[in-house]
């Protein structure tokens, strides 16, 4: 499943150029010429990280990023700011107001989408193809495949999604609101539940190998995954 960018800018030759190279990068794009038709976009979907143009017509991408960060939804949403201003005082201002970096037009399509990858590691591991090997188990995001001493795990699509996203945050508490939120979506209702059916699938397919360990309860708080054992 790729993930999604917001790409909010009104220059329809630099959004188009941007568009490009998301697709190219095997982004999905959303497209937006102004704050308020982004404001839409991320109400019915909330985006993988955004980026967002300074000038633009109405709310400027400064008071746009100000609005994101102020609503709890959106408050961790990743966000580039793009601007043709190189002052100093204008990228303390965009950090500032709560951009998480900061890319001056006119920029390299390969820069840019190295600093989106680079946030999307550091924001979110799951979203990057990075491949991940933890202990015997092996996940890689390109082929969809996990393997236990090299053996191969069949998993169902959200079992797979669940297991890449507690190998990408490891030795952390997740709540099952949390899961629910990463893994299923924001916006979706699924009942809390649900996470423990899919975990008892995961440990399931993972039992044979031994793995299924490493799938951890933490009792009246939610799930971890660690290669340390309980
Ligand atoms: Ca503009």
């Amino acid at each position: 499943m790729p993930v999604t960018i917001l790409v909010v800018e009104d220059e329809p030759a630099i959004q188009s150029l941007i568009e490009i190279n998301l697709r190219r990068s095997g982004y999905a794009v959303a497209l937006a010429a102004d704050a308020q038709s982004a404001q839409a976009i991320i109400n019915e979907t909330l985006p993988a990280l955004v980026l967002l143009d300074w000038m633009l017509p109405g709310v400027s991408g400064i008071e746009f990023a100000r609005r994101l960060r102020r609503d709890a939804r959106t408050k961790s949403l990743p966000i580039i700011m793009l601007t043709a201003r190189g002052e100093e005082r204008d990228k303390v201002d965009a950090l500032e107001g709560g951009a998480d970096d900061y890319v001056t037009k006119p920029f390299s399509a390969r820069e840019l989408m190295a600093r989106i990858k680079a946030l999307l590691r550091r924001n979110a591991p799951q979203s990057t193809d990075d491949l991940i090997k933890i202990g015997e188990l092996l996940l890689d995001p390109v082929s969809h495949r996990v393997s236990a001493n090299d053996e191969t795990v069949n998993l169902g699509p959200t079992e797979f999604r669940l297991l890449h996203f507690l190998m990408a945050h490891p030795e952390r508490v997740h709540s099952r609101a949390q899961l629910l939120d990463r893994i299923w979506g924001d916006g979706v209702f699924v009942e809390e539940r649900t996470v423990d059916v899919h975990i008892r699938r995961l440990r399931a397919a993972l039992e044979a190998s031994k793995c299924d360990d490493m799938i951890q309860t933490v009792r009246g708080t939610g799930y971890r995954f660690s290669a340390l054992s309980q």
